[in-house]
């Protein structure tokens, strides 16, 4: 299991949500995990990119329920994909990174996995291997990094993505449409984003339509609990 430690509370709640939109909107996708993590009660700064996703996911499936939806289009036929998927099932099967030597011809780079820090410092591929590497020898001899050729450089980007398989979710599926193998890849920060984000417009229009009514304020609102906000939405015929 890959999942970070269960942090002291391990849902968003209504003021958290809109509180990271708040503060991620404007922010990299890379900061924005960092931000509804640290919400989590998580410094993820220094966390490989899977751990922080595979927690990610966990407290998506704390807060929305265990059930979510991925879309994207066929590999083959462009069609669209929706599938229904379990976020504990995920974070279940998630596996640990972990560090690893390539072996490129006379050269041997041991990598650790990347880190959301290694990722915000990076200016390019290659600038985030490097980043990465802990060791380099070149016939058994130790090596300056800053020697190594395009290709090893080439090569270690590929093999960071080996040490961290939960880095990258593909999801096998059948297209409905065309019949073929398709593989969806989910970017868990992103989708995990795009859903808070959704909560918390949907917050906010609840607060204009109880504040406006009953006057209110929007900390108020968002104390209550969902229930109550919604038995109150329904009496004034907004459900
Ligand atoms: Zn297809």
């Amino acid at each position: 299991m890959s999942a970070g430690p269960a942090g002291p509370s391990e849902s968003w709640s209504s003021k958290t949500m809109l509180h990271a939109w708040d503060h991620g909107r404007d922010a990299l996708p890379a900061e924005r995990a960092l931000v509804l993590l640290s919400l989590a009660g998580h410094d993820a700064l220094h966390w490989p990119l899977g751990e922080r996703d595979a927690t990610l996911l966990r407290v998506y499936g704390q807060t929305f329920g265990d059930r979510f939806e991925a879309h994207g289009p066929c590999s083959t036929c462009g069609e669209g994909i929706e599938m229904r998927l379990s976020a504990s099932r995920y974070v279940a099967a998630a596996r640990s990174a972990e560090q690893g030597t390539l072996q490129q011809g006379a050269w041997s780079v041991r990598l650790r996995p990347v880190t959301t820090q290694d990722v915000l410092r990076a200016v390019d591929g290659q600038s985030l291997v490097r980043a990465c590497i802990v060791d380099v020898r070149f016939e058994g001899e130790h090596a300056d990094p800053d020697v190594l050729p395009t290709e090893v450089l080439q090569a270690g980007a590929e093999h960071l993505a080996v040490l961290d398989p939960f880095s990258e979710v593909t999801i096998q599926t059948r297209c409905a449409s065309c019949g073929e193998l398709a593989s969806l890849t989910l970017d868990v920060s992103s989708f995990v984003w795009t859903e808070v984000g959704r909560r918390a417009r949907a917050l906010a229009s609840d607060v204009v339509q109880l504040a406006s009514r009953f006057g209110w304020s929007e900390a108020e609102i968002l104390d209550m609990s969902a229930a109550r906000r919604e038995l109150y939405l329904s009496l004034l015929g907004a459900r």
